[in-house]
């Protein structure tokens, strides 16, 4: 398992043990993405998993979740308090992912974050929690008393634990909240939870870490394909809009030093590193869908008819899936879908 830094950092590779899914990051000048690529599948065995320093104590673990499985990227933040972990994975790629959190820190596992209520986010929940400890008020010393002291809180938007308590799996939220903005400070440094309504669900939160300004996006964004709008769950496309224009907002470019290449970095739920340039891109093409999903509704068209227009035209051969568990029928139909609901 490598320890990669991004480029525009002072490179600080350490090898922790060997493994071989790319997670590279490079970023040039100011408009080259960064380009954290995530596993080309085929080649990579599938339980490689790369940690990526982001910031001194802040982590992105990537790579495959096990047998088949895909696991959303893990931001872990580790310091003097203890590891908070933003996104467990998925339950295939939980034992390696807390490998790789043991490797980077020996201080207990003092929070899970779950941007949302997909299993490749929180299938690794349990595992994660158990070997965390709860965090005392006012004391950070060990005294764990009791079994439920001795697991890390799950923290998450009210609508996570509705949508697993449909499953009879483990690993529910054990500390959710249904208002806008959750807040803690640990680790030096505020941690904002804020809750995006109905955007890929109902339930995403952005993680976002003040001091190390870097924002965790959850699957409001997706490099690697169109966002998933899960409209059944009370995604919709309005929202999805509306946290990716939030999302942008919040982010900060290296203005007007632009050779500097710092600022805000937004790790989305999969996929490479972002910077706010990255986010008003991904947010504009969104954006331009659904204007042409909207006029072509407007014109009167049916589904079928809308899907023949090709409305995600010019962004296809980056983002659409031809098939796959989300291709670009997919998502046209989301967005009509989402606006045809909110016309009735
Ligand atoms: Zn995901």
């Amino acid at each position: 398992m490598t320890i990669r830094s991004p480029a525009w950092r002072r490179a600080r590779i350490v090898t922790v043990a060997a493994s071989c899914v790319a997670l590279v990051a490079l970023y040039g000048s100011r408009r080259e993405p960064l380009q954290a690529t995530v596993p080309q599948s085929a080649a990579a065995p599938s339980n490689s998993l790369e940690i990526l320093e982001v910031r001194p104590t802040v982590f992105v673990i990537a790579g495959l979740g096990g047998p088949g499985g895909d696991t959303a990227n893990v931001g872990v933040q580790a310091g003097e308090d203890g590891v908070v972990v933003v996104d467990a994975g998925s339950a295939a790629a939980a034992p390696g992912v807390l490998d790789a959190i043991k490797r980077l820190s020996q201080k207990p596992i003092r929070y899970i974050i779950d941007t949302g209520p997909d299993a490749d986010h929180v299938g690794g929940n349990e595992t994660i929690a158990n070997a965390g400890e709860k965090i005392f008020a006012g004391a950070l010393g060990g005294g764990a008393q009791n079994a439920a002291e001795r697991v890390a809180p799950i923290l998450a938007a009210e609508g996570v634990l509705r949508h697993m308590a449909k499953s009879p799996a483990g690993g529910w939220p054990t500390e959710v909240f249904h208002y806008s903005r959750k807040s803690m400070y640990l680790n030096g440094e505020a941690i904002e939870v804020l809750h995006q309504p109905a955007a890929h669900t109902d339930s995403d939160v952005f993680a976002f870490f003040r001091r190390s300004d870097v924002l965790f996006a959850g699957d409001v964004l997706d490099t690697r394909q169109f966002p998933v709008i899960d409209v059944e769950r009370g995604g919709s496309i309005q929202g999805e809009i509306a946290a990716l224009n939030r999302l942008a907002e919040l982010a900060v470019v290296s203005v007007p030093v632009v050779t500097r290449e710092a600022g805000t970095i937004v790790v989305p739920g999969h996929g490479r590193l972002c910077d706010q340039y990255d986010v008003v891109e991904y947010r504009d093409m969104v954006t331009i869908i659904r204007d042409r999903v909207r006029d072509l509704i407007k014109a009167g068209r049916s589904l079928s008819e809308v899907k023949a227009a090709q409305p995600a035209k010019g962004y296809m051969g980056r983002y659409g899936n031809p098939g796959g568990a989300w291709t670009t029928d997919h998502f046209i139909e989301a967005v009509y879908r989402s606006l045809a609901r909110e016309k009735s």
